[in-house]
């Protein structure tokens, strides 16, 4: 059978913001460009993201990229390389301006400028006040983002493959190592698989919350780019801190985003207390996610949940109609529509949901993809957005730091790509590359076991949220990787009873689950191992941070089915580690 192969010079993996920018930056400077996305492009989940990007303009109030780089670098529990916090926060300013010349529609102030408002953990002077710096477009950024971007790359014929599935990465083994030479993708329409060869491949896969049972991310975030990078031999940095937000509408992890909070909205208890007043005295309930998740637990586990239960209540009832309806729209629909609940009048039950991978595949900050803990690039293969680990993020991620982190790693990433295509050639297609993929469909396809893919991961669900949620101890963490192997050994005999070519969502949720099960061994393997609490890794048995032995980025590779930990320092340039109050 002939299998199509196409051939473009650069080949974007997830048509999301980050590959979007990419592919817009590499259109831009003439790079033939293809787009691969297993969504229709605008359905990504930046279009999920509600509340702003984070900018120093300073519209509204004084503001530095100083202090919104200290912020993040606090915000990260140090973690974060501050070199590439830097770039971060000083591109951010050129990024949100780039995006309104674009068409963005921004909210504004009186006078006309984008206007800001509070997030978790953005402070002014160092820690001080919270202050305005999330430029934002209601409470539909992401979505106004994604649109924007999108129109641009149909305007610059950026080709786009929609609902294309990538399943494996092709590598040319040459005597002066590997290089990437394109990607293995499966046409959901026809079931066919399709050959790409490319001088440069990017992974903008996005997340993989789905690795747990109650989270804000949509069925699609399974981390398939970290799991096929992983395969081939990329190790994954950091996966042990995994945010979890702390507003999820009660078991349906539906997000309320933390604007809610920048608005003014305030978390109370069973007491009608305002907890968070105890916990961050200063910034209270925009105190960072690693803490206001911990700081809901606690108050539960005290005995005053709503009540006796496991949820506390958001409470925006003194904000006003105008400012709902205005600021809020979306925020206040989903609270009516999933509730059943008026968010002027009721309070709204809420508790921590899985959101976000700090961690994710290895990049310096031209998006290049790093093969192991001396630094050294795969040629032709980068990374940007949540697949990646630039590290901005470290062990805690501040609210509005990902929609900059994708744009602005997004676009660096293509114009790196750009310059590698004008100076290399093209990389030969070895015979072997189709073989891994073509052997999982053929697998899948014929399966007849009694494993059901949706028993199988519902338990992952179950016990990922129970065991490596927002608190972790060695003895469930040790059980759990034991059950990783039980349940990887039960997905080599599960059957399917979908037998079609033609959108065969019982074969994908499959593939899907096999990439969150090597995801969720690599989680848990890593947490395990780092005997400290930093960030969003909060180990019972080990409260305290630990810079002695853990101010180090964890990389988890695969060798001979076993994950294999190394570490690698953290760039600290101008703030040294400190104990984190807010
Ligand atoms: C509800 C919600 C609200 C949020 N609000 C904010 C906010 O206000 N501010 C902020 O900074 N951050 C926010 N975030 C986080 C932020 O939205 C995401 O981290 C960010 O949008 C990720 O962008 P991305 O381009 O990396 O990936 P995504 O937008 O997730 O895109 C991933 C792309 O990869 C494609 N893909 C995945 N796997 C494959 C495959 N195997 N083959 C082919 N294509 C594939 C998908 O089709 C998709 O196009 C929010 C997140 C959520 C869930």
């Amino acid at each position: 059978m002939t299998i199509p192969t196409h051939r473009f010079e650069a080949l974007v993996v997830g048509g999301g913001g980050a590959g979007l920018y990419a592919a817009l930056t590499l259109s831009r400077e003439g790079i033939p460009t293809a787009v691969l996305s297993k969504l229709y492009p605008t359905r990504s989940h930046t279009g999920a993201a509600q509340g702003g990007i984070g900018a120093a303009l300073g519209n509204t109030e004084e503001d530095h990229p100083e202090w919104h780089m200290y912020d993040t670098v606090k915000g990260s529990d140090y973690l974060a390389d501050q070199d590439a916090v830097e770039i971060l926060c000083r591109e951010a300013i050129e990024t949100v301006y780039e995006l309104e010349h674009l068409g963005l529609p921004f909210n504004r102030t009186p006078e006309g400028k984008i206007d800001q408002r509070r997030f978790g953990g953005h402070t002014r002077e160092q820690g001080k006040a919270p202050v305005r710096r999330a430029c934002y477009a209601a409470d539909r950024t992401g979505h106004m983002i994604l649109q924007t971007l999108y129109q641009q790359c149909i305007r610059r014929q950026v080709r786009f493959f929609d609902e294309f599935h990538v399943l494996d990465l092709v590598l040319e083994e040459g005597s002066g190592g590997r290089r990437c030479a394109g990607v293995v993708a499966m046409d959901l329409a026809s079931g066919e698989l399709h050959l790409f060869h490319a001088q440069a491949v990017l992974f903008a896969t996005g997340g993989s919350g789905r690795m747990f049972q109650v989270t804000s991310n949509a069925h699609a975030l399974t981390g398939d780019g970290m799991a096929v990078a992983f395969r081939r031999g990329i190790p994954l940095e950091d996966m042990e801190f995994f945010q979890f937000h702390p507003t999820g509408i009660y078991k349906m992890g539906i997000l309320l985003s933390e604007a809610c909070r920048g608005e003014g909205g305030v978390l109370r208890n069973a007491l009608q207390e305002r907890f968070m007043e105890r916990v961050a005295p200063t910034i209270k309930d925009l105190a960072p996610r690693d803490m206001v998740s911990r700081a809901i637990y606690q108050e539960i586990r005290q005995g005053r949940g709503i009540g006796g239960k496991d949820y506390v209540h958001l409470d925006l009832t003194h904000l006003g109609q105008e400012t709902l309806e205005k600021k809020l729209p979306d925020i206040a629909d989903f609270v009516r529509t999933y509730m059943g609940l008026d968010p002027a009048r009721d309070l709204i039950p809420v508790q921590p949901t899985a959101h976000y991978s700090m961690g994710g595949i290895p990049t310096n900050v031209d998006g290049e993809v790093m093969q192991d803990e001396k630094d050294t690039p795969l040629p032709g293969f980068y990374a940007a957005g949540e697949c990646a680990c630039v590290s901005v993020h470290g062990a805690n991620r501040l609210g509005t730091n990902s929609l900059v982190d994708i744009l602005v790693f997004g676009r660096r990433s293509g114009m790196t790509m750009s310059r590698y295509i004008r100076h290399s050639g093209w990389p030969s297609l070895p015979s072997q590359g189709l073989d891994w993929a073509q052997a999982l469909l053929e697998r899948l396809r014929n399966a007849q076991g009694k494993e059901k893919a949706a028993t199988l991961r519902r338990e992952l669900q179950q016990e990922m949220m129970e065991s490596c949620g927002v608190f972790r101890r060695e003895q469930s963490l040790s059980l759990l990787l034991k059950k990783l192997e039980v349940w990887e050994g039960r997905f080599l005999e599960i059957g399917l009873q979908d037998r079609s070519r033609r959108f065969n969502t019982e074969l994908l949720e499959a593939i899907e689950l096999q990439n969150l099960l090597v995801l969720a061994r690599v989680t848990v393997a890593s947490a395990l191992a780092r005997t400290e609490s930093r960030g969003a890794h909060a180990r019972e048995d080990y409260p305290k941070r630990d810079d002695e032995n853990w101010l180090k980025h964890t990389l988890a590779a695969g060798e001979n089915g076993k994950v294999v930990l190394k570490y690698k320092l953290v760039v600290i340039t101008k703030f040294q580690p400190q104990e984190r109050k807010y």
